[in-house]
């Protein structure tokens, strides 16, 4: 016979109890483990988390299942003495949180066996909210839609819950939603003409008291589907927050919270048309700055034009193009530097008839920049954090370049 009678599993809703000290132990954790005659914690098991409360005033942080022994209460501070008689309290909030996802759970995982004969894999109760994992191999959001409306009509028509204890024999008479994990007698939970099966959890007494059932999101998870979703309170909350997020939304647009979708679904549009059209604006750009930089370059006895300019604020990207732009034109040496943001950056390139080896230049200047970089003998790339020697090192290859002129 287990040491505890676990009183929950007859009334789900009992909040106070008293009960005896049978056996008090230290935890890895430095905290007691209670042992008592009776109790109303419902200690962490089949998906649902533990109850959490007082015993005499005592915090309960958790509660464990030790199978035969009992149900352990894990408290803090000093501990009851073995023998004593002690007031229990579980937290009421929590528990009814639970048994509105929990008998949620049963009324949703029905749901989906009565339209879809999906059956349910597993169940967890999350910090905000739950997941099944149904055998359902195509959802969709209408077939899901479906389930939950099922679910709550079943939950407004306020049917009753009743708990039956049952021989195994008398069990495999019955049309369970799921097989007994356990052997020997087995405590059913039947919603009134709607579903049917074993489970040793905490639920409501009539469907009514889970409020709602909303389905968040799902997504197909090791070939079964995972659905999340709220029940109750948590349905509550979620509402809140969806509701604030889109009202938010709807603000910025200075418009109705249902008309976001395609409004923003418009803006996304078009900001891609604009994006195109800067970047082939940032071509026109680049090509009149090359123009206005040639113009100003100074030309070498041979016809060479060589360009030296260091920018503010000007990535890789942009750097390398205005490189382009420059040796399309002819007999042109390009030495551009950037300060773009915490990085120097440098871009060594020269049309194909002007002289010069832009990668020997380029690796002796990263390394003025404590960076690395490289390319080709017309067209070279890199950088270095060193933002103080980027003006020095682009003199050096210039300087470098007089040498082959
Ligand atoms: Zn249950």
């Amino acid at each position: 016979m287990p040491a505890t009678d676990r009183l929950y599993y007859s009334d789900s809703h009992l909040i106070e109890f008293e009960a005896r000290v049978l056996d008090v132990t230290e935890r890895v954790s430095g905290w007691a483990a209670v042992l008592l005659n009776r109790t109303a914690f419902y200690p962490t098991g089949g998906g649902q988390p533990s109850d959490t409360g007082t015993l005499n005033g005592l915090r309960v942080v958790e509660c464990i299942d030790d199978g035969e022994k009992g149900v352990l209460h894990v408290v803090q501070g000093a501990t009851p003495a073995v023998g004593a008689i002690v007031k229990g309290r579980i937290d009421w909030p929590r528990r009814l949180d639970h048994i509105q996802q929990h008998t949620g759970q049963h009324i949703l995982s029905q749901a989906f066996v009565t339209l879809c004969n999906a059956p349910t894999k597993s169940f967890r109760v999350l910090d905000q909210s739950c997941e099944i994992d149904i055998e359902l191999t195509n959802p969709t959001t209408e077939l899901i839609e479906r389930a939950v409306e099922l679910a709550n009509n079943v939950i407004w028509e306020n049917r009753r819950l009743t708990i039956r204890n049952v021989t195994a024999e008398e069990a495999a008479a019955l049309p369970l939603r799921k097989e007994p994990v356990r052997e020997g007698e087995l405590r059913l939970i039947e919603i009134d003409e709607f579903d049917l099966t074993p489970c040793g959890g905490t639920h409501a007494y009539r469907t009514g008291e889970v409020g709602m059932i909303a389905v968040r999101s799902w997504e197909r998870a090791k070939g079964l589907t995972r659905i999340e979703f709220v029940a109750g309170g948590r349905a509550l909350s979620d509402y809140r927050r969806a509701n604030t997020s889109a009202r938010a939304i709807a603000g910025l647009f200075s418009a109705g919270r249902d008309d976001t979708p395609s409004l923003a679904a418009r803006m996304i549009e078009e900001n891609k048309g604009l994006q195109r059209r800067l970047r082939a604006l940032e071509q026109v750009a680049i090509h009149v700055e090359a123009d206005e930089l040639i113009d100003q370059a100074e030309v070498r006895e041979d016809g060479t034009r060589l360009i030296v300019h260091v920018f503010e604020d000007r990535d890789a990207d942009s750097l390398k193009k205005l490189a382009q732009a420059l040796i399309s034109k002819p007999k042109t040496i390009a030495l551009l530097g950037s300060h773009d943001k915490d990085t120097a950056r440098l871009v060594f390139a020269r049309s194909v008839e002007a002289a010069g080896d832009m990668n020997a230049l380029m690796r002796e200047a990263c390394g003025r920049l404590d960076g690395r970089g490289g390319g080709k003998a017309d067209m070279a790339q890199g950088g270095g954090s060193n933002l103080q020697r980027l003006g020095e090192a682009i003199d050096l290859a210039a300087k470098a370049l007089e040498t082959i002129w």
